[in-house]
């Protein structure tokens, strides 16, 4: 497989984007050599500026839930489009897409959409602070909330010691109000709240974790988290930028029924195009401006052409849709395992419905950073590469979620398992 065209476009983009990306991982660092430039996507198929075929588990990082040139979005793009791209007024397909979003949702009563998932952890937590006059916010190790100040944050060398700044420029005043704990660590939860509980003004966590490859909740988890910020007066924000519409209708909140004070929303709702959305219960979200005193606000939030795409592929996502996916998911991990098995490969897979993650480790279980950070990555570096000469893309990065979705066919899983048990047995020899 040639990647020329790819590796001169790297090139050429260096010159003038910081590193050639627009976003850090996907520079390939984590796994070696260049990134692939494509240029086309179809169902579940990808194809570069090489002219190579791909199958897809990025799924643009999760929106494409319904794969590459869904009709349905492709024609509410084309028709709004014709009628305008923005207009930064009110629109009728922003209610919409937020009447349905609270119509799945059953913690959300009204939603604000923004432009990514960034902005709506940074507005979440603005909230969650301007609600209870509290600075403090709990994180967890391994969570990826997007790139805003408070949430750019490391744990200090114990539960209670301030946060770090996990990157040069964010400052360490503002970090040392975020606090973050193990994941899936309830007697953390406990410890912390028992000592500082009313000082905190919300806890974030995505309610599946994705950013670390996927980890799903231990039972009890969620439950602690929900119980600990009621009684201490805090709010409970989940993140689910990435779980939302993709585990269940109702995201991770409805899976685990566990619900939240806010949540954040991002990649599906936009079928690919820049969003984002927040919401949560009514009490709350009135708070903002222009009701309330807290500000926010986005030239383009709202923005029609991505309403109109993301209202087109929620309307396509029923109970039945989740079901296949969940099959598919399964058809995948129980295929996988089989192969791993066979061939005496030492492999944890989490799933839950619509992503999956494969640790290379002889543990039993992953379940938080720290089992992460043990991890072969170099060896899933090789798996990567190998399975992307066979056509297959996986993420360029050992801590990152698969994304299977409507366009897996049973023969498209049926190949990358082909794909797979290759790749295995190039690597055991
Ligand atoms: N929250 C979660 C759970 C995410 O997965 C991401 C991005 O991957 C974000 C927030 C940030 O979203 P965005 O990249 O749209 O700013």
């Amino acid at each position: 497989m040639s990647h020329t065209i790819s590796a001169a476009s790297y090139v050429r983009a260096t010159h003038v984007i910081p590193g050639g990306v627009n976003s850090p991982v996907r520079a390939f660092k984590g796994v070696g050599g260049t990134p692939i430039f494509f240029q086309r996507g179809q169902g579940p198929l990808l194809f570069d500026l090489d002219d190579n075929q791909y199958i897809d588990y990025v799924s643009s990082w999760g929106p494409l839930i319904q794969g590459y040139g869904f009709q349905p979005v492709l024609d509410a793009i084309h028709k709004q489009a014709d009628l305008a791209t923005s207009f930064g007024a009110p629109t009728l397909v922003e209610t919409k897409l937020a009447e349905c979003v609270v119509d799945r949702t059953p913690s959300i009563d009204k939603v604000r959409m923004c432009n990514s998932g960034t902005e709506a952890t940074m507005s979440a937590i603005r909230l969650a602070r301007g609600i209870t006059g509290r600075d403090k916010i709990v994180k967890f190790q391994g969570c990826f909330h997007g790139h805003g100040d408070s949430l750019l944050v490391k744990a200090g060398s114990g539960v209670l010691t301030l946060g770090l700044p996990d990157s040069p420029g964010v400052p360490k005043d503002l970090a040392q109000h975020t606090i973050t704990l193990p994941y899936n660590d309830v007697g953390a939860v406990h410890e912390l709240f028992d000592s500082i509980g009313s000082q905190i003004a919300g806890v974030i966590v995505e309610p599946i974790a994705g950013n670390m490859g996927c980890i799903p909740p231990r039972s009890g988890f969620l439950e602690a988290l929900r119980d600990e910020t009621r009684d201490s007066g805090s709010l409970l924000i989940f993140d689910e930028v990435m779980t939302g519409f993709r585990v269940d209708r109702g995201g991770a909140q409805s899976l685990y029924n566990v619900d939240p004070d806010l949540t954040t929303l991002g990649k599906i709702i936009g079928a690919g195009l820049p969003v984002g959305a927040f919401g949560g219960k009514a009490e709350y979200m009135d708070q903002l401006a222009p009701l309330g005193s807290i500000y926010q606000s986005g030239t383009l939030s709202g923005n029609p052409l991505a309403m109109a795409a993301g209202l087109a592929l929620l309307e396509s996502l029923d109970d039945d849709f989740y079901r296949s996916l969940d099959r598919k998911t399964t058809q995948m991990t129980e295929g996988i395992r089989h192969i791993a098995d066979q061939l005496t490969v030492d492999l944890v897979i989490n799933k839950a419905c619509g992503m999956f993650s494969l640790f290379f480790t002889d543990q039993s279980d992953v379940e938080s950073y720290a089992d992460v950070e043990s991890c072969d990555a170099d060896l899933y570096a090789k798996f990567f590469h190998h399975l992307l000469e066979q056509g297959v893309y996986f993420a360029p990065s050992a801590f990152e979620s698969a994304f299977v979705g409507g366009s897996h066919t049973d023969q498209v899983i049926s190949d990358t398992l082909d794909a797979i048990a290759n790749t295995f047995s190039f690597l055991q020899a």
